[in-house]
């Protein structure tokens, strides 16, 4: 399977292997993790343990910028810090913690903020979607989402920050407050982050159509019950030009033969290619296939994440063990930004 075995969580193991340096990225706390942020995210942050030290964060201060109920944030983070531990981040080797458990974060964020100007943060295409999305709620927080962004990245002194087309816009407005800071104080104090792009995915939901997220209620998540899976595969959209059992589809335009591609066999992802074209497999039994090949890859996550969550209590210890780290890390860069800024 995808998923590695088992193993002891708690025990310190210095790495010793020489990486290519450090990096940085932060979730939302959404929850329980459906298919989209496995492909999408968690994936890409199981892998890049090979090669860097890694420092991945629950950013909970930003999720408040479009959350109206905040009485979820709590379980939300648990119950993804469940998902990413059962993924395979190994918390021995790799920084996993809550934004605003270091404190320093809020301070770097101010200090920035002074070396940004606000036509900048109001231009970005990020922010004036997020106004049509939320006219109601269009909070300070929300204009100065970069400018913390920009804070979590440099405060951990990352040399690289994977990210999508959708992020580039976010990841070169760091860097040019990190220009801008260095050349205004005349001190190279911060690590200006580089570009780490990456080819991410993009899973559509359960309706065929929409990206797939909890928003549009067409995601399957991660840690469902075998049943569960099945039947939310069930409800899949399939090639809507197949009406009928013997008419031939085209897995080019289904998502399920996507799926597919990303969870079963060479041999499988064959056969239903050529077996939809022809109508010899109906769409019923295609998604039986793909529930079962599903289920198959997660059952390791699955049973890992039934272990810890017997122990709500260790993932606490396992978040504020990360935050230490990060705090250490922390405190050096904000006495150093604090006293290229001049402050007394
Ligand atoms: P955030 O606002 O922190 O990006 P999301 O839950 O939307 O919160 O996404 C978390 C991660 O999962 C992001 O890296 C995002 O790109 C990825 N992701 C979410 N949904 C999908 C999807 N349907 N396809 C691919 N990647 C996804």
């Amino acid at each position: 399977g995808a998923f590695p075995q088992k193993r002891g969580l708690g025990l310190v193991v210095q790495t010793q292997m020489s990486k290519k340096g450090r990096v940085f990225s932060g979730a939302r706390p959404t929850g329980r993790q459906h298919l989209g942020n496995y492909l999408g995210a968690i994936k890409n942050y199981v892998a890049l343990q090979a090669d860097y030290d890694c420092v991945y964060c629950i950013v909970d201060l930003h999720a408040m910028t479009t959350l109206e109920d905040l009485s979820q944030i709590k379980a939300n983070t648990a119950e993804m810090a469940l998902d990413w531990l059962a993924a395979g981040l190994r918390p021995e080797e790799t920084i996993l913690f809550v934004q605003s458990h270091v404190p320093q974060v809020t301070e770097l964020h101010t200090i920035l903020s002074m070396f940004t100007p606000l036509g900048k943060l109001t231009d970005l295409p990020t922010f004036k979607d997020k106004v049509r999305l939320q006219p109601h709620n269009i909070n300070y927080g929300l204009v100065g989402y970069p400018v913390l962004m920009t804070a979590d990245i440099t405060l951990y002194k990352a040399d690289v920050v994977p990210v999508g087309v959708d992020q580039q816009s976010h990841l070169e407005f760091a860097r040019e407050v990190v220009r801008t800071f260095h050349h205004r104080t005349g001190r190279q104090v911060l690590v200006e982050p580089q570009m780490k792009n990456t080819e991410f995915p993009k899973v559509l939901g359960t309706d065929g159509k929409r990206k797939m997220g909890k928003s549009e209620n067409n995601h399957i998540e991660l840690a469902l019950t075998p049943e569960e899976t099945e039947q939310m595969v069930r409800t899949m959209v399939t090639d809507p030009q197949r009406a009928r059992r013997d008419d031939p589809g085209d897995p080019e335009v289904c998502n399920v033969f996507t799926l597919h591609k990303s969870f079963s066999s060479s041999e499988d992802i064959t056969m239903i290619d050529r077996e939809c074209r022809t109508a010899g497999i109906g769409c019923v039994d295609c998604k039986k296939l793909l529930a079962r090949n599903l289920n198959e890859h997660l059952q390791p996550f699955r049973e890992r994440r039934a272990e810890l969550a017997k122990d709500p209590q260790h993932v606490w210890e396992v978040l504020h063990d990360g935050a230490r780290r990060a705090s250490a890390i922390a405190a050096e860069t904000i006495a150093e930004v604090k006293a290229a800024a001049g402050l007394p």
